[in-house]
């Protein structure tokens, strides 16, 4: 790395110890920046570097809730406001029992550059909770995310900081939370959050966006090289939200997808997934994938192990950050993969992406791939702030547009700095510029 990149890195690892998800998606980042700072010595001359790596704000707050037993419950709360420099700040919460201060950091420096490759105006932001929303009921559910908005509504607003989904957060807590927020300052905003229920303001395509951003974001990847997803064999970590709708996209396209996972394992059914049955599963029942076999007599479920050990031409890691190591990365390229597109964020551990990146396998970094989610909230916003609300046709054209041309600055930045088909070091080059030069024009502020 260049120096004041290496100094700034120090620093990161200095001002944050232990945030070790953190430092990665960082270093990631600061890996691709060098000859960018070559070309524009005012970023350094503007400690633009430094100021990117200090979020904006971050809060940290108690949740007290009622479980059904009656016993008090204390969580914590966060949500990091990383940069304003585009837009307000805009990204999701997730409650999962490893969030801590470091996981939302990572998640909201990403969300920066995400945001920005979509070209719409929104800056970046995370937050979420160590909350376990499995094995909760409906009523404690409700009552934890009542709580928590009863903190966070004071921070956040249509012009301030939107939040949305991420694991552990859809539709049913984003309602919750939106009927807090409504509740306690008396006014219907509905732009202060993002994938909502379509009766109350949410967009059409929100819930599928993600997953079907990633797939298109393949698609035109394997085009660039005269080939496409048609007939391929696929892997798609994670039965989630994201999961399901690339599942569904991949399938549309004419792809075979025949696995999927969550943390107890993986399915594999070779006759290509029963994508109603795993909705069913999934998104009715909440169950886990394992219920899906118990309907599907064909497919095998194997506990524990790694999904990655299943040959397939294309993987779409879909479930969460590193989940995809150098270890995988190996069985992936033993069994013949050519594309590897992250739907999650940071799913993939720096040696596995340097590996399949030698191995010339395509790879497209999350904050490229899965940028269709957030993008598609700007639209949710857009009809919110018109009142209006589009058709599905039209928003889904909206999203292709967008992924194809997030794709096209990627590869053409990977061109311009002289590494074609790079598209970690296009998408980090074109988010950071974008960002950097907002910075410079706004001032040091
Ligand atoms: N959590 C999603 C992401 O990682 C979506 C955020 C949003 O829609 O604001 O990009």
């Amino acid at each position: 790395m260049d120096t004041a990149l290496d100094t700034t890195f120090a620093q990161v690892l200095r001002r944050s110890p232990g945030e070790v998800e953190f430092h990665q998606a960082v270093r990631e980042v600061f890996d691709s920046l060098g000859p960018v700072l070559r070309k524009n010595p005012q970023y350094a001359d503007a400690a633009v570097l430094e100021r990117i790596c200090e979020p904006e704000r971050q809060i940290i707050f108690r949740v007290p809730w009622v479980d059904d037993a009656g016993r008090v419950r204390i969580n914590r709360g966060f949500r990091v406001e990383y940069n304003s420099a585009l837009g307000p700040f805009k990204g999701g919460l997730r409650f999962h029992p490893s969030v801590n201060l470091g996981i939302i950091k990572f998640l909201g420096f990403e969300q920066v550059f995400k945001n920005a490759l979509t070209g719409m105006p929104i800056g970046g932001g995370k937050g979420g909770s160590d909350f376990d929303p499995r094995g909760c009921s409906d009523g404690e559910v409700m009552r934890f995310c009542q709580s928590f908005m009863t903190e966070l509504y004071r921070h956040i607003g249509e012009y301030t900081d939107v939040p949305a989904g991420d694991i552990g957060v859809g539709g049913r807590e984003i309602g919750y939370l939106f009927g807090q927020y409504k509740r306690i300052t008396n006014r219907y905003e509905s732009a202060v959050l993002t994938g909502k229920g379509l009766t109350w303001g949410g967009s059409l395509v929100r819930t599928e966006a993600t997953g079907y951003g990633a797939v298109l974001f393949a698609q035109e990847m394997l085009k660039a090289r005269g080939e496409s997803l048609e007939g391929r064999r696929v892997a798609v970590s994670g039965a989630g939200n994201v999961a399901i709708y690339a599942i569904e996209k991949a399938q549309a396209l004419g792809a075979r997808v025949v696995t999927f996972s969550d943390s107890s394992g993986y399915v594999v059914d070779e006759d290509g997934v029963d994508l109603d049955l795993l909705k069913d599963v999934k998104e009715v029942q909440r169950g886990r994938v394992a219920d899906y076999v118990d309907r599907r007599p064909r497919a095998e479920f194997v506990a524990g192990g790694s999904i990655w050990d299943v040959p397939v031409e294309v993987a779409l890691p879909c479930a969460t950050q590193n989940e995809l190591t150098e270890e995988d990365a190996k069985s992936l390229l033993r069994g013949g993969v050519v594309a590897v597109v992250e739907g999650a964020n940071m799913p993939t551990t720096a040696d596995a992406v340097a590996l399949l990146q030698e191995s010339g396998v395509l790879f497209a970094p999350g904050k490229a791939a899965n940028a269709g989610g957030v993008a598609t909230s700007a639209l949710e916003m857009q009809q919110n702030a018109s009142r209006d609300s589009w058709s599905f046709d039209y928003t889904a054209d909206r999203l292709t547009q967008i992924m194809v041309s997030i794709h096209d600055r990627c590869a053409q930045t990977a061109e311009e700095y002289g590494e074609p088909g790079n598209y970690v070091l296009g998408a980090n080059i074109a988010g950071f510029q974008r960002v950097a030069n907002a910075m410079l024009a706004l001032g040091i502020v």
